[in-house]
């Protein structure tokens, strides 16, 4: 079987010596030296100089810690097409979920449908969703925020380390969560990183920390620190991201390669215009009218594992249809019907993606196959090759 995710944690000797001083000290959580290390080396890599990397234990504690830093309650703007993490964490900071629908070329918070959205109904922050890590410039959302002047944050979880036109990836909004969860290209088991500029870090602190400041506690608050044991591993796979990510694209571009006869009819589309994401994964639209169930399931019977990312849709879900108001979201129903996610690893050889492709190319053939009788049922099925 050709697994969805094959996360490649540094082995144990790189990060062992990482944890050092942490041993030394007997400080192993509550902001160590380890874990103070490590904020400072992703500063430097991903701050610019304006904004500073509070690590936290996972992105969605990091999404509910910037909130409560913000103060934000009520009414908070999110994408139905995203992992249920974004809107879970509105609901954990006491806010409620508005959905809006997304773009069907970015797959992203649309801004004409923020614009309208945020005219007809009062909302106190927007939080947009870097779709599968996709790198893309947030300026047009921005705008739409300052303009109803509202804050957007945004739940970039699987875009640490990528690049884009425009704002930097990890300077839109007033903050950007990063999930280091082991299935995303920056794994290293479960955490997370806020980026954010450095007079909101102290609040984001204080947010992760039960609401502590100065020995008195001032504000609502959880448990989101990161350990030591953790910073020690983020240490060594920052050493190595770079490197991950070059390997990936590679594995990208191969997968564009092999499966160019599919693009080129339209059959499949690939991300338009990603930037230079880490590529967690590989997401592809496939046509109206593809079954993309069983399209999966034949991947599965054949040995390719294939995920379905962002499905089903968040306002579809048992608790979040509760939330918002009865407002169609025809194009994130699209896309949820239709979005499947290739795996991308960082060690994938040239013969596992061909492989892949391989499987991928038959599967759909053969759903093809089977879908003929539905929209020609007076064919026999021995017409529609
Ligand atoms: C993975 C993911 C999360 C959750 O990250 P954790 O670190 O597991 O909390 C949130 N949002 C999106 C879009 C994700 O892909």
């Amino acid at each position: 079987m050709i697994r969805f995710i094959k996360p490649d944690l540094p082995p144990p000797e790189r990060w062992l010596a990482y944890l050092r001083p942490a041993y030394q000290n007997h400080w192993f959580s509550n902001f160590g030296p380890v874990y103070e290390l490590f904020a400072r080396r992703l500063s430097e890599c991903f701050g610019m100089g304006s904004r500073v990397a509070v690590p936290v234990a996972n992105a969605t504690a990091g999404l509910e810690a910037v909130l409560r830093a913000l103060e934000i309650r009520g009414r908070v703007v999110v994408p139905s097409f995203t992992f249920a993490a974004t809107a879970q964490a509105v609901l954990a900071a006491g806010a409620t979920p508005l959905f809006c629908d997304v773009d069907p070329v970015s797959w992203e918070l649309c801004p004409t449908a923020l614009e309208e959205l945020l005219s007809s109904r009062s909302a106190n922050a927007v939080v947009t969703v870097r779709a599968f890590g996709l790198c893309r410039d947030l300026a047009p959302l921005e705008s739409v925020c300052a303009r109803h002047g509202v804050p957007l944050i945004v739940d970039s979880a699987a875009a640490l380390g990528g690049s884009g036109p425009g704002i930097p990836v990890g300077h839109a909004g007033v903050a950007e969560i990063f999930s280091l969860h082991a299935t995303k290209v920056f794994a290293i088991g479960e955490g997370g990183i806020v980026l954010c500029p450095p007079q909101l870090a102290t609040p984001v602190r204080r947010a992760i920390n039960f609401g502590f400041q100065d020995g008195d506690v001032i504000a609502r608050g959880v448990n989101g620190k990161l350990s030591e044991f953790a910073a020690a591993i983020g240490l060594a796979a920052l050493d190595e991201l770079q490197r991950h990510i070059a390997a990936r694209r590679a594995t990208v571009d191969r997968y564009l390669q092999q499966l160019s006869p599919w693009l080129e009819k339209g059959i499949i589309t690939a991300p338009h215009a990603p930037g230079e994401p880490p590529w967690q994964t590989l997401p592809l639209l496939l046509a109206p009218g593809t079954d993309a169930e069983a399209l999966r399931r034949r991947c599965i019977r054949a040995g390719l594992e294939l995920r379905r990312y962002y499905h089903p849709a968040l306002h579809r879900t048992r608790l979040f249809r509760h939330y918002g108001l009865k407002r169609a979201l025809p194009v994130t129903e699209r896309l949820c019907s239709s979005m499947i996610c290739m795996p991308v690893h960082a060690t994938m050889k040239p013969s596992l993606i061909d492989a892949a492709s391989a499987l991928f190319s038959q599967a759909l053939t053969d759903t093809f196959r089977a879908r003929e009788p539905i929209y020609e049922p007076t064919r026999t099925s021995a017409h529609c090759t």
